[in-house]
Order: structure tokens, then C-alpha cells, then sequence
């Protein structure tokens, strides 16, 4: 029997975790992959590999391996081109709303520059403690846990790391006890520095999220931010237009102080592709200074959280 043919005695349950499958001289060495199996089952599974593949025509000896990989963590990074257009606040929201989709999602926020999410979050003041050498991620009381580079240095300090330092700090917040945490979000730093290349180089996220304002200025700056993830081969899932149109808290009236549509058109002109809008909002600063990320509730600022989440969650499912 060949090797085809002795995968195919097993069954669908078993076969699909078969890693790998060799047969010579009689001998069949079969990794399995055990992942999340209690351990009896992992002894059943193992008898029962032998016990079948043992059966086969020409088969005098079976020999299982298991192996039980770390559950796959997927990681998302959202970036933008300059500072201020509302990426940490999409970060923290997406989370929020990627875990009541059901995901086991966690916040890296690398933004050297203004590490907010400890307050986003609402988990500020609170320290990572370590086990062995890694980080344990801060719980938030919205499901989400955090590794920040605020729980890493006072406020305005981390600012004043340089290059290659910025860069460990920020390995140092994604290769931590995440467990079983399976997607990762990481809100960088604006622009394309330091930070940006240790994670290319170390931890290449899967897709990346821009954010962008809808002025002239800062959509160069997204592009600018695309053209670093799509020169390290990371699709970019898509664009997110923040702050766009302004409900007067008066008389209703939408007007948009910083243009309209303008992220969709650069969207359509580069075929990257549009995910949504996030209208400036009162609530919505003040719900993130608060601690109380919109998204976390069902009200009329969450909507387009919500959405977004949906899609993204959507591209994940697609990969
Ligand atoms: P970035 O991470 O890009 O620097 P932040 O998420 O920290 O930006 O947002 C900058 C400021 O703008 C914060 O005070 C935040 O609360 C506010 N903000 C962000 N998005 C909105 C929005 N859609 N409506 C109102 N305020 C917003």
C-alpha cells in the first residue's frame, strides 16, 4: 500500500490531523498534530492509528509522533500615516467587537508615540507581571487583554526611544504569554519607522488595517503607510475613513470639516479596499477617554465598529 492509500483507512477525524505520513519497509511513521486533545484521547487516537495502519498489507511496525503546535495566532496590524486620525481608537474597537464575533482577540499597542489603549481600555496603572522570561498581558475589563508600551515606561518616556530599542520593546510585547489568544491586533506607531521594520522582519502580521482621515495631506501619509506593508508583502485588507462628517450635537445637521469621501475615491484609485466610516463623534472621544469603547455597546457610534469588525472578520475566515 502506498502512502495515499494508508491515509485513506483512516478516518476523516483522524486523517485531518495527520501531519505527515511515511511508509518505508514496512515501517509507516505518522506525525500526528494533538492539538487541544485531552490526553487520554491522545492516547486513543495513537492506539487506534497503530491499530489500523498496523492491519495494512505489508506493515509490520507503526510508529506515531505527536505534536501539539502552539494554536496558529494570527496578527493584524493597523497602522496609519500621521498621528491623530483616530488609529488607536480603531484598534481598541475592532478588539472589542472581533471578540464579541467571537474571536480570542488581544491589543499589542506599539504607538511609542502615545500609547493610549491602557485608557481606551480601561486597564491604566495596572503592570504586566512576567513569567520566565515573557510577559503576562494586562486583562481589561472589556474581554480584551493588553501589552502596551505605556504598562512599559511612564507616560512621555517611550518617546524617547530610538530606533532598534523601540523595536525590542515591541517584540517584547507580541512574544508574550498570549496563550490562547488566536488574533492578535497591533496598533503601531504613525508612519514607517523602527517599529514598523522589526515587526516586517519578526512578526509579519497577515494583513494590515490604515486609517486615515479624509484631508488631502493625510491620505499621502496613508499611502505612504501602504506602500511600507505592501513593499513587505502584507496585504493591506483595507482603508478606514475616521473622523468623517460631523453630527452638530444641536440641530443634526452632517457637515464634513475635513472633506467627504475622499478615503473610498483613493481607495478606488489604488484598489485597496474600502471597509468604512467612522463619523467624528463627541461620544466617541469621550467614551475613549472614559475607558468605555463604543463598540463595547450597541449604540448608534458602535454601528460602524461593528461593520468594520464584520469584514474583517469576514477576511480572516477567507485567508
Ligand atoms: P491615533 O492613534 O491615530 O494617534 P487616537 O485614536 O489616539 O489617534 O485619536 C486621537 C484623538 O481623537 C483622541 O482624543 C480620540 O478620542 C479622538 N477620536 C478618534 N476618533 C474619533 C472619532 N471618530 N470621533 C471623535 N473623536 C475621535
Amino acid at each position: 500500500m502506498n502512502e495515499d492509500e494508508l491515509k485513506a483507512k483512516l478516518p476523516d477525524s483522524v486523517a485531518s490531523r495527520v501531519q505527515s505520513l511515511k511508509a518505508a519497509d514496512g515501517v509507516v511513521t505518522v506525525v500526528l498534530d494533538v492539538a487541544g486533545l485531552e490526553p487520554a484521547n491522545r492516547s486513543g487516537i495513537e492506539m487506534a492509528v497503530k491499530e489500523m495502519l498496523g492491519e495494512a498489507e505489508g506493515v509490520s511496525e507503526v510508529r506515531v509522533a505527536m505534536v501539539a503546535d502552539r494554536p496558529r495566532r494570527r496578527i493584524i496590524a493597523v497602522g496609519s500615516g500621521k498621528g491623530g486620525v483616530g488609529k488607536s481608537t480603531l484598534t481598541a474597537n475592532l478588539a472589542v467587537a472581533l471578540k464579541r464575533l467571537g474571536h480570542k482577540v488581544g491589543v499589542v499597542d506599539a504607538d511609542v508615540y502615545g500609547p493610549s489603549q491602557p485608557t481606551i481600555l480601561d486597564n491604566k496603572g495596572a503592570k504586566p507581571e512576567g513569567r520566565g522570561e515573557k510577559l503576562v498581558p494586562v486583562p481589561s475589563p472589556h474581554g480584551v487583554p493588553l501589552l502596551s508600551m505605556g504598562h512599559l515606561v511612564e507616560p512621555g518616556q517611550a518617546l524617547a526611544w530610538r530606533g532598534p530599542m523601540a523595536g525590542n520593546a515591541m517584540a517584547q510585547l507580541v512574544d508574550a504569554h498570549w496563550d490562547d489568544i488566536d488574533l492578535l491586533l497591533i496598533d503601531l506607531p504613525p508612519g514607517t519607522g523602527d517599529v514598523q521594520l522589526t515587526m516586517l522582519s519578526k512578526f509579519k502580521p497577515e494583513g494590515a488595517v490604515i486609517v486615515s482621515t479624509p484631508q488631502d495631506l493625510a491620505l499621502i501619509d496613508a499611502q505612504r503607510a501602504a506602500n511600507l506593508f505592501e513593499s513587505g508583502d502584507v496585504p493591506i485588507i483595507g482603508l478606514v475613513e475616521n473622523m468623517s462628517g460631523y453630527a452638530c450635537p444641536h440641530c443634526g445637521e452632517i457637515s464634513h470639516p475635513f472633506g467627504e469621501g475622499g478615503v473610498e475615491d483613493a481607495s478606488k484609485g489604488t484598489g485597496i479596499p474600502f471597509l468604512g466610516r467612522i463619523p467624528l463623534a463627541m461620544e466617541i472621544r469621550a467614551a475613549s477617554d472614559a475607558g468605555k469603547p463604543p463598540a463595547a455597546g450597541d449604540g448608534e457610534e458602535a454601528k460602524g465598529f461593528h461593520d468594520i469588525a464584520a469584514k474583517l472578520s469576514n477576511w480572516l475566515e477567507a485567508a
